[in-house]
């Protein structure tokens, strides 16, 4: 059989721990064999970040903004234990964190939807894509105690050294204020890749904030959401026969609860934040979300959602068996794959992880799954299976 063939290569971004040893094991069982695979490979894994004082993870990022596509694995984001577990020169940072402050990207997240899991909420029947704005608000405040008897003011002092004061609040007992702060360059960032992402994958787009309270603040967010929806997507919006709307979040957030999904969410960073947990949680399993980020100049960064899965690492090391979910891994890649087929025109790449989507979630379908799912599935014929048994089913059935 002859190997599809690629035209740019991937950015392959290598992990840690679990998610390492899954990620040649997809590559080996499910890649290898059917495409011609080109990859720029880094390796993220902790000891050679260490090694290389992190530029690794620089330019692993600087080769996703030339080729355009990259696939990671869940890489460990460094604590006190883990400077001492792995003998850390510094306590390194957080590698997506890094590679999105350079993509200043948009995270979204969705999860992979299979007959026998049942989301806890009964009316979705579609995935639900969480987009949340990854800058600012209450992520970048600065907040402060109020003692009795002061007075709390906002002061912005322009280039030219005006001042403009307002009222927060006369204190007659003891409080707190908090300040905080976006950007025009970041909110329209995050627009502009929600509005291509809906694009892409022919979603509707929802957005929600607080308007209706914060006028001025939240208000800015709608404001610039629309003003570039009318001048740049409208069209290709109407074209691609797919909506944008907003609503006040309170009404969203009954709306989502009723919608049987399919559309996109976005969020601003702090409502992204909690409502992309509660919708993983009520969709099934960490291991079945996937993850993209998208900049505002269309690249595309593809992951799992979950980590490294440290405990089940610790487990293979002694030698034991371990069932780990490897959806969310396979899913990075083929989201990947695909996006590189339609850039370079390759439909034989584009069709490869359309087959590798399905050949996974039929195997599930069929009742060959790993622990975690086992316990949650509702199939009357089902069989928990190890982690390499599960890619082995799913490569026999591609
Ligand atoms: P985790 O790796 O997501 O695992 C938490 C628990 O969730 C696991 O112990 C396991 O439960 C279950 N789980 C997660 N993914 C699974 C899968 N694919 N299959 C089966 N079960 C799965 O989170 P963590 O233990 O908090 O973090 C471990 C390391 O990952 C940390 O060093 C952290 O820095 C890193 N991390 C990286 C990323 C990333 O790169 N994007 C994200 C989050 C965390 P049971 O043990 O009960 O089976
Ligand atoms: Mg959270």
């Amino acid at each position: 059989m002859d190997k599809i063939q690629m035209k740019t290569p991937l950015v392959e971004m290598d992990g840690d721990e679990m998610t390492r040893i899954l990620w040649q094991m997809i590559k080996d069982k499910l890649l290898l064999p059917f495409v011609d695979l080109k990859t720029e490979y880094y390796d993220l894994g902790l000891k050679n970040r260490d090694a290389t004082d992190d530029a690794v993870t620089v330019q692993a990022a600087e080769a996703i903004k030339k080729y355009g596509v990259g696939v990671k694995c869940a890489t460990i984001t460094p604590n006190a234990q883990r400077v001492e577990e792995y003998n850390l020169k510094k306590m390194w940072k957080s590698p997506n964190g890094t590679i999105r402050a350079i993509l200043d990207g948009t995270v979204f997240r969705a999860p992979v939807l299979v007959d026998g899991i049942h989301p806890t909420v009964s009316t979705w029947e579609k995935p639900i894509t969480l987009a949340r704005h990854a800058y600012g608000d209450i992520y970048k405040n600065t907040e402060m105690k109020a003692p009795a008897g002061s007075k709390a003011e906002l002061c912005v002092t322009t280039a030219d050294g005006k001042e403009t004061r307002a009222l927060i609040h006369d204190f007659v007992g003891d409080g707190v204020i908090m300040g905080m702060h976006n950007t025009d360059d970041s909110i329209r960032g995050f627009a502009k890749a929600c509005f291509r992402f809906a694009l892409d994958t022919k979603q509707d787009l929802w957005f929600s904030t607080k308007d209706t309270i914060s006028k001025t603040y939240d208000h800015h967010f709608k404001d610039i959401f629309n003003e570039l929806y009318e001048t740049e997507f409208r069209e290709e919006f109407e074209k691609a026969g797919i909506t944008y709307f907003y609503t006040l979040i309170d009404d969203a957030v009954a709306r989502v609860i009723r919608s049987k999904g399919g559309f996109i969410w976005a969020c601003k960073n702090y409502d992204g934040d909690v409502m992309s947990d509660m919708v993983a949680t009520a969709f099934g399993s960490l291991a079945m979300m996937t993850s993209v980020l998208v900049s505002p100049d269309g690249k595309y960064e593809y992951e799992a959602a979950h980590g490294t899965v440290t405990r089940h690492y610790y487990r293979h090391l002694k030698g034991e068996e371990t069932s780990t979910n490897s959806v969310a891994t396979i899913f990075a890649w083929s989201g990947a794959l695909r996006k590189r087929g339609e850039m370079d025109s390759l439909p034989q790449l584009v069709a490869f992880a359309d087959r590798l989507e399905k050949a996974t979630i039929q195997t599930i379908e069929t009742g060959i799954m790993t622990k975690d799912l086992y316990g949650l599935s509702t199939l009357e014929e089902k069989k928990a299976v190890n982690s390499e048994e599960f890619l082995d089913a799913i490569a026999e059935r591609l």
